[in-house]
């Protein structure tokens, strides 16, 4: 039998990503009915909010019905679930013998981290497979797997069914050197998950070694950024050492969302994941192009049946097809809707803030807090770390600096009070710090 080059090999992993949009309404609208029914019937949370609500899954024969009657549920209702009930998982957790490969646990970003049962088949290997392939590993190639306190275990599967190898990293500045001498050995395709931390702590081995960044690098096809938003700083760093950057986030804890190589907005694989935007006060629809809040539920994950879970991620969707062939929808990402503050009415939302400060030399870690006495104030507060080491002038010069370029970019009223990045570095790692404080 004869076998194809690699060349002649599909772009995509899997045919669904291009499938016409039509086929993907129909295959949502029966997986939803489906999901709705077994996580009415197994979830305990699921149950108690739609018997409350007074929905049953009978009530739910089309995507229109689910999106009219269907009850949402949030973080906090899982939460209060599981302290009233001492149950780890909040009432989401379906067992099935057999099937419960491993447990991880949720990043705990905005809260305490949950307990998460990995399926035989997780929707987040199956996506981190597909973003792999699409960023250019085919069998037989390495990659670095950088691993992130994050669930856990699902990536090594998804890249053994790929035919890849693995090698594998504590997310850890101490993993540097052996980081770039693997680099230089196996001359793998892509590195996940590479945060931003690590390229800060890899940005002062390269100032200090010596060593070039483009040769070390020179065999990615991409590395998969993720933890938190990529400003522009790094964007343009990560560039000069001849990176592709593509990055990651988690699709309301359902699966991962990744840019393509369009760079514009992040996929949701809609045969995983049935997205919504709803306005984040109301809970109303809102319409693709618009400010909403997403709102996720599985099609596949029957271990985890979320339905309906607001996330309190700020998007804007789009489900026109994209450039790269795929028909699924996108998002662009805007930031929390907790982290949200309204000053003179205009609203602003930390990753604003971030691309101001990370560009001066003292401040380029971006450790910053926006401080939010109230959701709607007179004058925009924030408080910014910087390195004691690399001042060049006066504190009072930099604030100066700073000041001004926010002023003028932000277009409010402005208060700038300047730390050192040591006392914000307290607060927990860079990647941690709370960006929106009351005090
Ligand atoms: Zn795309």
């Amino acid at each position: 039998m004869a076998s194809q080059s690699q060349a002649e090999w599909p772009d995509v992993l899997d045919p669904i990503e291009v499938a016409p949009r039509s086929f993907l309404d129909a295959h949502q609208e029966a997986a939803i009915t489906a999901m709705s029914r077994h996580a009415f019937e197994n979830a305990p949370l699921i149950n108690e909010v739609w018997k409350r609500a007074g929905v049953s899954p009978s009530d739910i024969k089309s995507t229109a019905d689910f999106m009219e009657k269907a009850p949402f549920i949030t973080k906090d209702d899982i939460r209060e679930f599981r302290d009233r009930n001492g149950d780890p998982s909040g009432g989401m957790s379906v067992s099935i013998p057999g099937q419960t490969v491993s447990i991880g646990t949720t990043s705990g970003t905005t809260g305490d981290p949950t307990p998460v049962p990995n399926w035989r088949r997780m929707p987040s290997e199956e996506s981190y497979s597909r973003d792999f392939w699409h960023i250019g590993a085919r069998p037989g190639d390495h990659i670095c797997h950088i691993m992130f306190t994050f669930r856990g275990g699902h990536r090594r599967r998804a890249s053994m069914e790929l035919g890849l190898c693995e090698i594998a990293f504590s997310m850890s500045p101490t993993e540097i050197p052996r980081l770039i001498e693997a680099s230089k050995i196996y001359r793998p395709v892509t590195m996940s998950i590479f945060p931003g931390p690590l390229i800060l702590a890899m940005e002062q081995y390269f100032e200090k070694t010596g060593d070039d960044p483009v040769d070390v690098f020179k065999s990615y096809k991409g590395a998969v950024f993720g933890g938190e938003p990529l400003g522009e700083r790094l964007k343009n760093l990560t560039k000069s050492w001849g990176l592709e950057i593509f990055e990651t986030t988690s699709l309301g804890d359902v699966a991962g969302a990744s840019q393509c190589r369009m760079h514009d907005g992040f996929h949701a694989y809609e045969d995983l994941a049935f997205i919504e935007a709803v306005d984040p006060i109301t809970a109303e629809p809102v319409a693709d192009g618009e400010v909403g809040e997403l709102v996720v539920t599985t099609l596949v994950d029957r271990l985890s049946p979320l339905v309906r879970y607001r996330t309190g991620d700020l998007v804007v969707i789009d489900r026109t097809p994209c450039g790269c062939g795929r028909t699924h929808a996108k998002f662009n990402l805007l930031g929390r809707a907790t982290d949200q503050i309204l000053v003179e009415g205009r609203s602003i939302l930390p990753r604003e803030i971030m691309g101001l400060v990370e560009n001066e030399s003292e401040t380029r870690a971006a450790l910053f807090q926006i401080v939010r006495t109230h959701r709607e104030m007179d004058t925009l507060k924030l408080r910014i770390g910087y390195n004691t080491e690399r001042l060049a002038g006066s504190p009072d010069a930099l604030r100066g600096r700073l000041h001004d370029k926010i002023a003028s970019e932000i277009g409010v009223p402005l208060i700038v009070e300047l730390v050192d990045e040591q006392e914000l570095l307290k607060l927990g790692p860079p990647h941690k710090i709370p960006r929106v404080t009351k005090s």
